[in-house]
């Protein structure tokens, strides 16, 4: 029997995502290039075009010093970016000197992402996270408390998946130089809005090795379509493994076949909106996020201040589950806060409904 066409998830109350709705340009390009595979580039060398310019465009957000011939790629997403960047590092460190020997670690902030976790299981690294300073940021001090000899990689946030928050990327990127350790700026989420704030995040900002920023979050790509870049070629090529059956020689990503939606949706969703349209998102974003969380103080809720476009508030259990019968795609913090990830969609005729609905639950 014929079953009705299955339809996706509209966007409309989805206050819990860090994916958005992907441009028109993007969309429609993601579908043109399915069925080819950068991950043959002999084969699909039209891709494997696009695939450079994507790397140009995430490195020219990034302030990478040669953003041309940047190195990197398009990943699956943030996880392998941050996977692949641990693993870099793993297998640079003490090149030649067997320095460390097979206890390697990487010092990493509580707020890092779960992927840095997995990395660690994969590649069989210490993760040693370190606490947060009172605004959930990275605290200096404890990561220099943390690192050693053996420490391959540290890593900072810049947009914390919980909390929105940068940490102190040139404090801590010293202290990885200090320790002759690689140094990773996680950027997954806030890459696409921190070039249009004052923070110190980029390649320009601190001697940073690797960077994840995913176009398939703010960048508005369709999934998926995540990033790697590095400062230096060598960063890659410690991920190459050879290729006997291609007719290009090694591979350096983590998938093997891998769709060229993902590429090709990054490319056409920066040509549309690199810089101005992105800068417009980022700015409506931020006012979003700054009324939402006047709202919410308005009403009584402790609330954390939004730093980059996402707002977190202690909202009672009740109260949560109540907006979850609602039909608000809300998330909770790993201490239960209410978190709302101001994306793209997110209007502010959205907000102002969900704030009805809080009110008409709060009565
Ligand atoms: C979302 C996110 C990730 C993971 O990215 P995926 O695309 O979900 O694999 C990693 N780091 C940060 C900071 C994120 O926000």
């Amino acid at each position: 029997m014929r079953q009705p066409e299955p339809e996706p998830q509209s966007f409309d109350r989805v206050l819990s995502s860090m994916c958005t709705e992907p441009h028109p340009d993007a969309r429609a390009a993601a579908e043109r290039f399915l069925a080819t595979n950068p991950g043959d580039p002999a084969t699909y060398d039209a891709v494997a075009d696009l695939e450079a310019r994507a790397v140009e465009g995430l490195a020219t957000l990034a302030a990478h010093p040669t953003p041309a011939d940047a190195a990197g790629y398009v990943t699956s997403g943030g996880t392998e970016a941050n996977v692949q960047a641990v693993r870099s590092a793993r297998n640079r460190h003490g090149e030649g000197s067997k320095k460390g020997g097979d206890e390697l670690n990487v010092v990493a902030p509580e707020s890092a992402h779960f992927s840095f976790h997995k990395a660690a299981e994969l590649l069989g690294v210490e993760l040693r996270t370190v606490p947060l300073d009172d605004d959930h940021r990275a605290d200096p001090e404890a990561v220099a408390a943390a690192v050693d000899g053996a420490t391959a990689l540290v890593v900072g946030v810049a947009g914390s998946t919980e909390y929105g928050r940068v940490d102190p990327i040139p404090e801590i990127a010293a202290i990885a130089e200090e320790a002759g350790a690689r140094f990773h700026v996680d950027a997954a989420w806030g890459g696409f809005v921190l070039p249009f704030t004052d923070h110190a995040w980029s390649f320009a900002d601190a001697p940073v090795d690797t960077l994840t920023i995913d176009p398939h979050k703010f960048g508005q790509a369709p999934v998926p379509a995540g990033g790697l870049l590095a400062r230096e070629d060598a960063a890659l090529d410690a991920l190459a493994v050879e290729t006997p059956y291609l007719e290009s020689r090694s591979q350096a990503t983590l998938t093997g076949t891998r769709s060229g939606a993902g590429v090709a949706g990054a490319v056409a969703a920066m040509d549309a909106l690199w810089p101005d349209g992105y800068r417009e998102a980022a700015e409506r974003a931020a006012e979003n996020a700054d009324w939402l969380a006047d709202e919410l103080a308005d009403r009584g809720y402790d609330v954390v201040e939004p730093e980059l476009p996402l707002v977190a508030a202690d909202v009672p259990e009740s109260e949560f589950r109540a907006l979850r019968d609602a039909g608000w795609k809300v998330s909770r913090t790993g201490t239960g806060e209410l978190r709302v990830v101001c994306m793209p969609h997110v209007t502010r005729a959205a907000l102002r409904a969900f704030i009805d609905d809080l009110d008409r639950i709060r009565r």
